[in-house]
């Protein structure tokens, strides 16, 4: 969840930032190029990874992909100029795919909260575009109304407008939590030894690499699109985050 790269990520800590500075470290067509700093989500835990631009000496590299090897690798876009190493560049995100895709994971969040206090119900998989996504639960019984349930209890949950903090934690104190230890213990590397956590304050806890909204009403209106039978207690609910 924390890993060590050459490069500091900066969404780590500030999921605001959409401009800054950096220095090319390494470039190369095949492989891609690394940053001293970056804010581009690489992609992880469902979240597909940030698109944006480097501007330097007059032209602009497209970053369309992120790949995550022995550095991170930001992917420019096919026969885009690319920036040799130590090149002063400034990054730049796309805004609008980057703000889709924090008000989504954010309103994923959310949901399997509403959904676990309410009915009871893990998370089994899950995945997100920007303004739509899947999750899937492990529920065996559906009321008739679960869908409508679901996108009220969440539509309160928004209004109520609860804060959603951002934290990186030592390994132990992380695992003292009990929603942490509800959802992740299986899941994380033995050698981490710092944890992030996203907490929807009231709500929701989870080991997190990604980028959130400050408060669910920046979500703006979840909308359960579908609950799909997908076998035996394997529910998969379709949502659209729309404004
Ligand atoms: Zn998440």
């Amino acid at each position: 969840m924390i890993e060590q790269y050459r490069t500091h990520r900066l969404e780590f800590t500030d999921q605001t930032v959409r401009e800054w500075d950096a220095i090319v470290l390494a470039s190369d067509p095949e492989s891609g190029v690394v940053l001293d700093r970056s804010a581009f989500y690489p992609g992880g835990g469902g979240q597909p990874p940030d698109h944006g631009v480097l501007l330097w000496g007059g032209v602009q590299t497209r970053i369309v992909d992120a790949r995550r090897a022995d550095d991170l690798y930001l992917i420019p876009a096919e026969g885009d100029p690319l920036p040799p190493a130590g090149t002063a560049v400034r990054g730049a995100l796309d805004d609008a795919r980057r703000t889709a895709l924090m008000r989504t994971h954010s309103g994923l969040h959310l949901l399997s909260g509403v959904v676990f206090r309410d009915f009871g119900a893990l998370v089994t998989g899950g995945n997100m575009e920007p303004g739509t996504a899947r999750m899937d639960f492990n529920l065996e019984q559906v009321p008739a109304d679960f869908r409508q349930r679901v996108e009220a209890a969440c539509g309160l949950e928004i209004a109520a407008d609860r804060r959603i903090d951002v934290k990186v934690l030592p390994r132990d104190e992380a695992f003292r939590l009990p929603d942490i230890i509800r959802t992740a213990t299986d899941l994380l590397p033995p050698d981490l030894t710092e944890v992030r956590i996203v907490d929807i304050v009231g709500l929701d806890t989870q080991a997190d690499g990604g980028t959130h909204v400050a408060s669910t009403r920046q979500i703006g209106r979840l909308e359960i699109a579908k609950v799909e039978n997908k076998g035996r207690g394997f529910r998969r609910l379709r949502v659209r985050v729309v404004d």
